[in-house]
């Protein structure tokens, strides 16, 4: 997930169809919710960035994930006005219920570093790895608390069961629909429409597939035989539809969320090797008619562990089932299929499938058959019913955007509509981390209130992160409370680094712990500079409230603190600080060098004083027995790999507190250091031993 360099400009380039109307993703090759969820905010960010002032009234034609993200996008950074328009009776209705398919966010990054992280780890709509049906309950889970939060002056609008949906030149749009919410009795009201729009977003998909058994609808193939002897298959078409078919033909309990992390929880040897080779083709030095070869001498490799992996896949191949494969007209051997866009991960599982003796490629191309000839012929020679065919043959997009455009918005189109080809529309994230908080330009200016605030930042944290920062945090919160008692009001949470994109940001990582009842949750995630986090991850030093003079009486104390926060910028993105507070502390741990922050201890409480020096001495001491601990689980990459540590906008210079009436900058105690750890991030894969061991190896 390293953020793209593009300008907004260049960005909202690649989606243009005609002035203000963009494709969101539908021609793009190798698509994925994961993907199409990531273009759906970079053209919301470009949009936003480049073109603010189409963004009054925003029609989006497709209700599936891309179509949601981008209008739960726009929503969060305040356009006024959303409307979603959907052919089908319910939003995402394709996976909608889809209980036979498992996704994964990056299975299809498969064996890139961090591919096998769980989670979109996404800061809008996010979800995990699981069931198709389940990833759609959470991603309508999202999208209904952002319609909640949003503000009183936005609109959204939702159209299911829309008709006749019809994009003029002028941004004109008619149809016949059902608005949600709109209904007589029980009775959803259908009604006619013709509206204008400031900008159009198609995000119409692919289509459904042609075939007997479509993609994402419930059948049983995954499912052992009721009858006696095995079935016979065909399956026809070998992109990754088609190979994730075959798989489930033939392995049993396969599931495609989980294969590669149980075949290869025992090889991490052999899953480096295949990195390499992904790596290289990506770079274009190894050429695609290489691979296949490149995969046998893996195989006649004996120390490689390809030999565990086939002889594992042979003990999960189904006893009830076969297999045959038939190979596209286009190619004239099964080696031929590697050469294809397939995912390297269903080519690799394919040839371990083959060698494991579980699929019978076919073709005939010296006879030069027609594909339906073809068919018939396999199905004649196997004893293979029409039913037991299963044909994966692809989607015609085009015909997707075109029927939503009238004549003459066509004829506009049509030659850019040509040149729009696969692999434009970036899938690398284009956004900085917080940036769908952050007050919006040109737009409505969203205020929310306190309540909203609290949930209004939400971004995702790993739950292994907020599971070790929880120990420490807890920890600091038993030595406040062994001193102040549990009659006491305090309250304790860590802030971490994070930089995705040009500028660092703060994310709460655990809730709050300690005997306060005010609340705040883990996920909230603010600009660098805000509040007394700010000040100390900015000057990377210790502050606090100073002590109350004798002479100071309660009232002014108060009043000088609201005056600071309101210097430090608090409450324009965080909550507002309760009046009762007294006592504020924020520890940051640094670098080796001491160049940043990577994270903040942050502690408050409506008791005066409570942060003494002895205190604060104490906490530093425990904040560096966290950190030196950091070290031997994980915390030095985000998303589970690496890159380089470059933000460029360098270091931010430091905030004067010389202004500040209450909070103050400590000279000692200096704050703890964390070493080597560059970003406080652990992942469950920092847990697993075997990939530890390959690391060190
Ligand atoms: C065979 C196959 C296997 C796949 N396997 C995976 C996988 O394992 N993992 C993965 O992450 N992704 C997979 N994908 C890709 C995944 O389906 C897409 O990435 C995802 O559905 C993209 O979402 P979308 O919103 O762009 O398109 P879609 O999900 O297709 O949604 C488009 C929506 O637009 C609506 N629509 C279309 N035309 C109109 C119109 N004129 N008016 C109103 N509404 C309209 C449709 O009804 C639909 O709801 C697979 C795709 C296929 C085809």
């Amino acid at each position: 997930m390293v953020p793209s360099s593009q300008s907004a400009k260049d960005v909202l380039a690649t989606f243009k169809l005609a002035d203000n109307i963009y494709v969101l993703g539908c021609l793009e090759k190798g698509l994925t919710i994961y993907t199409q969820q990531v273009r759906a905010l970079n053209l919301v960010w470009s949009m936003i960035e480049a073109e603010p002032d189409s963004l009054h009234d925003v029609a989006i034609v497709g209700g599936g994930f891309a179509g949601l993200t981008a209008a739960a996008g726009l929503l969060k950074k305040g356009a006024p006005r959303v409307a979603i328009f959907e052919r089908h009776a319910a939003l995402c209705p394709l996976q909608k219920g889809s209980d036979i398919r498992w996704v994964h966010p990056r299975i299809y990054e498969w064996p890139d570093e961090g591919s096998e992280l769980p989670t979109a780890a996404l800061p809008i709509l996010n979800w995990n790895a699981g069931r198709a049906s389940d990833v759609v309950i959470e991603i309508l889970n999202g999208w209904s608390a952002i319609k909640l939060y949003r503000a009183p002056n936005q609109k959204t609008e939702e159209y299911t069961n829309v008709k006749h949906l019809r994009v003029t030149e002028t941004l004109d749009i008619e149809w016949v629909g059902e608005k949600l919410g709109e209904k007589l009795g029980s009775q959803t009201i259908t009604t006619g429409y013709r509206e204008k729009f400031s900008a159009v977003i198609l995000a119409v998909g692919f289509g459904k597939d042609s075939a007997t058994l479509p993609y994402w609808r419930n059948e049983q193939l995954g499912q052992p035989e009721m009858g006696l002897g095995r079935r016979v298959y065909l399956v026809s078409g070998h992109g990754d539809g088609g190979l994730v078919d075959l798989f489930r033909i033939r392995i049993a309990g396969f599931r495609q969320d989980r294969i590669l992390a149980d075949l290869f929880s025992d090889a991490p040897q052999l899953k480096s090797r295949l990195r390499e080779l992904k790596q290289k083709l990506s770079q274009g030095l190894l050429k695609p008619d290489e691979l296949y070869e490149q995969f046998e001498a893996i195989a006649d490799n004996r120390g490689s562990g390809f030999e565990r992996i086939r002889a594992q896949l042979q003990g999960m191949l189904r006893a009830d089932t076969m297999a045959v494969l038939k190979l596209s007209p286009k190619i004239d051997s099964f080696r031929g299929i590697f050469t294809s866009t397939i995912s390297f991960q269903n080519r690799f599982l394919l040839f371990a499938l083959y060698k494991a003796g579980g699929v019978i490629p076919y073709s005939k191309h010296a006879m030069d058959m027609k594909d339906q000839e073809l068919e018939n012929l396999i199905c004649e020679e196997y004893g293979i019913k029409q039913s037991d065919v299963v044909r994966r043959h692809g989607m015609k997009p085009e015909r997707m955007i075109t029927e939503v455009l009238d004549k003459k918005s066509f004829a506009n189109i049509e030659d850019r509509l040509k040149t729009l080809g696969a692999q434009t529309q970036t899938s690398d994230v284009c956004w900085s981390a917080g940036y769908w908080d952050e007050r919006p330009k040109g737009l409505t200016r969203i205020d929310p209130d306190e309540s909203t605030k609290r949930v209004w930042h939400v971004e995702y944290v790993p739950p292994a992160t907020e599971l070790v920062a929880k120990g420490f945090v807890a920890a600091v919160a038993g030595y406040l409370e062994s001193i102040e008692g549990r009659e006491s009001d305090f309250r304790v949470t860590l802030h971490r680094t994070l930089i995705i994109g040009p500028d660092p940001w703060l994310q709460q990582v655990t809730d709050y712990m300690g005997t306060s009842k005010r609340e705040g949750s883990k996920g909230r995630t603010f600009p660098f500079n805000h509040g007394t986090i700010g000040l100390a991850a900015v000057n990377r030093q210790i502050a606090r409230t100073r002590l109350m003079h004798p002479d100071e009486g309660d009232a002014t104390y108060r009043e000088s603190s609201q005056k600071d926060m309101k210097e430090l910028k608090l409450d324009e993105f965080a909550q507002k600080m309760n009046e009762e507070v007294r006592s504020v502390l924020a520890v940051p741990m640094l670098d080796a060098k001491g160049e940043y922050a990577i994270a903040v201890l942050f502690a408050d409480s409506t008791k005066p004083d409570i942060f003494t020096h002895e205190r604060i001495s104490a906490i530093v001491t425990m904040s560096e027995t966290f950190c030196s601990q950091l070290k031997n689980i994980g915390g030095g990459k985000l998303w589970n790999f690496q890159w380089n540590f470059q933000p460029s906008v360098g270091r931010p210079t430091a905030i004067n507190s010389e202004g500040l009436e209450v909070i103050e900058i400590l000279e000692s105690p200096t704050p703890p250091r964390a070493g080597e750890i560059r970003y406080l991030n652990v992942e469950f894969t920092d847990f697993i031993v075997a990939q530890k061991a390959a690391e060190h190896a």
